[in-house]
């Protein structure tokens, strides 16, 4: 790719949407030479083997899910609110792989994703006028604690690199080994049916698992062996964050050498190392970031600072979006249309995506644009309670969901994966949060106030997360 006059900085001749304004411009200043200074939080070799494995997704060989917070908070950051994030995301996968047969692809919303675009400069508290939380790498949810604090990028880095210390400690020790579906806990699920289905797939998984293990794959305890991993027990998981927060992104961007034995057939690299080895421009904190639906202007600084970076990217695509639009926005970011580069992470709203998604296909395949689709039905069914709590109905979620694999279908292309706002998170008594309406736990409008936990967008919980999933399994079964 000949990437022009781009350079890890080269966004700050564009204008920036949503672009927070810091007081003091030394003290942002200060905070970014460190962060410049501090390790890489991913490597370039794992940042490859997504986008092959995005590839694989875009030929229909695999299935993506991304899902999380709709963002982090670093009070959150504990082992129980991370566990329980990562068993969800496994749990929800495993569902996928047992009825798709297909491998999963998990992408999780975390170890990043500190930062909020808003609608609104400002926001009502009580009788008061403020400036709008933008997240806990910008300034605090206390009302008086508003001020854009440069600090907050410094402590961002750090409870990042907690998170996926801790996620790696929890993968490389057996956490995501097959066995974690028998300590599933149904307690609390309500719903007999849903029960019913999940223990049925774990019975499935114990008796393939009680195969595998006579014909000799898998190991019951090379773990507590301390032996050689089993295939079995191996997963792939990613981080990701939308890539707001400009600054940051470019202190942590670093040339390296691609990694030439996972990217085979290089093509249109034109960096080098000092040493002469082709060499590129990573993100190094995350695997995977997107471009908001906010802030992807064709010549915006966003856009910019994304074309160059060789992560596999994703592009909100909201109703706003105009399908030539779309085609210019590829045709910026993946001018050599590599596949595994672009996911299309669609969310128009349930009565909306019949208007839209047709004519975006249409364009990109006319353009021949090698995409991953997927399906957000999470950012277009916001709404608001009678009680004032930003809510989201299951039912809706669910329509626009299943709009989106009957209109792919239509359309002779298909859905590569779902990207969701879910959280495992259990309060001390072990119930899940309360924050949308509906599933198979029937969650009442009265009941949302029970343990609304989200200080953002509202999340499915436990149960309804299994309840999409289920749904999604079947869809691939029949
Ligand atoms: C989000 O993913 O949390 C978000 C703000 O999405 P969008 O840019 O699609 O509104
Ligand atoms: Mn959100």
């Amino acid at each position: 790719m000949s990437n022009g006059d781009w350079s890890p900085q080269s966004w700050r001749e564009r204008p920036a949407a949503q672009d927070v304004v810091y007081p003091d411009k030394e003290h942002l200043s200060r905070v970014i030479s460190k962060v410049r200074n501090l390790p890489p939080l991913v490597t370039p070799s794992e940042i490859e083997r997504l986008r092959h494995q995005l590839a694989q997704v875009q030929r229909n060989e695999a299935f993506l899910l991304h899902a999380g917070d709709c963002a982090e908070s670093f009070d959150a950051c504990t082992h129980e609110n991370i566990s329980n994030k990562l068993g969800l995301i496994l749990s929800f996968s495993l569902i996928l792989i047992w009825g798709a047969r297909l491998p999963i692809v998990r992408i999780g919303r975390i170890a990043g994703q500190y930062a909020k675009p808003r609608s609104s400069p400002t926001e009502k508290i009580g009788d008061r006028e403020v400036p709008s939380f933008r997240g806990d790498n910008v300034n605090g949810l206390d009302p008086d604690d508003r001020t854009p604090n440069p600090d907050r990028l410094l402590s961002a880095y750090f409870h990042s690199t907690t998170t996926l210390n801790h996620i790696r400690g929890l993968l490389g020790s057996g956490f995501a080994s097959l066995h974690y579906p028998r300590d599933w806990s149904l307690a609390y699920v309500r719903s007999p049916a849903l029960r019913a289905e999940f223990e049925r797939i774990t019975d499935g998984l114990t008796d393939s698992l009680g195969f595998t293990r006579t014909i000799g794959y898998g190991s019951d305890s090379s773990y507590e062996q301390g032996g050689r991993k089993g295939a079995l027990d191996e997963v792939d998981f990613y981080t990701s964050h939308e890539g707001l927060m400009l600054d940051y992104e470019e202190a942590l961007t670093r040339k390296f050498a691609v990694p030439t034995s996972i990217v085979p057939s290089l093509k249109n690299v034109t960096e080098t190392t000092s040493s002469g080895k082709p060499a590129a421009y990573y993100n190094t904190s995350a695997h995977f970031l997107w471009i908001g639906d906010r802030t992807r202007q064709l010549n915006g600084a966003h856009v910019e600072y994304f074309r160059g970076i060789r992560n596999p990217i994703g592009v909100k695509v909201g109703p706003s979006m105009k399908p030539d639009e779309l085609v210019e926005l590829l045709d910026i970011v993946n001018p050599d249309k590599e596949s595994g580069r672009v996911t299309l992470i669609t969310r128009y709203g349930a009565s909306k995506i019949d208007l839209h998604l047709a004519s975006h296909i249409a364009a990109v395949q006319l353009a021949g644009h090698p995409v991953v689709w997927i399906c957000d039905p999470m950012h277009g069914n916001t709404l608001t309670s009678s009680s004032g709590l930003k809510t989201r109905n299951f039912g809706t979620i669910i329509s626009e969901l299943t709009s989106c694999i009957r209109i792919h279908s239509e359309c002779n292309s298909r859905l590569g994966g779902v990207s969701l706002e879910f959280t495992g998170e259990l309060n001390e008594e072990g119930f899940s949060v309360t924050e949308c309406v509906g599933g198979s736990m029937e969650l009442s409008e009265e009941e949302l106030g029970l343990r609304y936990q989200s200080f953002c967008d509202p999340r499915l919980n436990f149960e309804q997360s299994l309840d999409v999933a289920f749904l999604v399994s079947n869809y691939f079964k029949n």
